[in-house]
């Protein structure tokens, strides 16, 4: 799963209490993802969303499940007071420290730029200068880049901040495109050689599962089968199976039959679930 949140705490902005996960709350669930068969999880949390590396290794220890930490910043209104007084080149040496030395102080690397974001229909100046960190610190390492698009909008205008600082296209997918109505974009963003994700799957309060199928068949039909990743983006205690939620495991048990009924192959679910992550992901 390419985009996903384990343990976090966003009660500092969002205000109510659903909105924190903590080891305990996610493990059963984690153990439960592989007997479908999923035993990694790219944990997208970062530098201001609450971000536990000592929590995750007990995660990955209980479960046996792969975890894979980000580093990085999310979008301006989560972002610690110091973002603000930092350049890029600065933030990036956070980001780097946190991929050739260990987060936190621990000896836990990350292992991706994650997930660095932008606004509703806006790229700040703020996050300008973390989309350029976030850029350095990539060029640096090699480290691969995914970001969060607000409801699926601005994938161009990150796509430009690519381009314009140097990164290496294939190395960069953009997040929650799968909300974003605009299918040109999601082409356009394919053909610079980058991932897009298809990631907030059982949010169909945003979108209807049926619609995002498919769009993501369109693009399938297209031929971008080597471009594309999936994910359910948890981000609410209420989410979880046991609080009556739809949980991680909805992607499997209820988005990849809906696939299967339109045609998409087995070999085509390893292609988006198996190879394009671990392409994506080696550095
Ligand atoms: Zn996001």
């Amino acid at each position: 799963m390419i985009h996903e949140h384990l343990v976090f705490d966003l009660t500092g902005v969002r205000n109510d209490m659903d909105s924190q996960l903590r080891s305990s709350d996610v493990i059963e669930e984690v153990q439960d993802l592989q007997s479908v068969g999923c035993n990694l999880i790219v944990e997208v949390s970062n530098i201001g969303m609450g971000r536990d590396p000592l929590a995750m290794l007990e995660i990955s220890e209980q479960t046996g499940s792969m975890i894979v930490a980000s580093t990085g910043f999310y979008k301006e209104i989560f972002y610690p007071s110091y973002v603000f007084e930092r350049s890029s080149e600065a933030l990036s040496e956070i980001f780097i420290q946190d991929i050739e030395v260990g987060m936190d102080g621990t000896a836990i690397k990350a292992g991706l730029i994650a997930e660095i974001g932008s606004s509703l229909n806006e790229i700040t100046a703020a996050e300008e200068v973390v989309f350029r960190a976030a850029i350095l610190a990539h060029r640096a390492t090699g480290a691969p880049i995914s970001t969060h698009c607000e409801i699926g909008t601005m994938g161009k205008e990150q796509l430009a901040l690519f381009e314009a600082y140097g990164a290496d296209l294939s190395r960069v997918s953009f997040g929650h495109q799968d909300l974003n109505l605009d299918v040109e974009e999601q082409r356009l963003l394919l053909r610079s050689g980058a991932y897009i994700q298809f990631d907030t799957v059982g949010k169909n309060n945003y979108r209807p599962d049926e619609e995002r199928a498919l769009n993501l068949v369109q693009l399938l039909e297209d031929g971008y089968e080597d471009s594309l990743m999936l994910s359910c983006d948890i981000t609410r205690k209420s989410h979880l199976r046991h609080s009556g939620g739809y949980g991680y495991r909805h992607l499997f048990d209820s988005f990849l039959p809906a696939l299967r009924n339109h045609g998409v192959t087995e070999a085509i679910f390893t292609k988006m679930l198996v190879t394009n992550p671990r392409r994506f992901l080696a550095f």
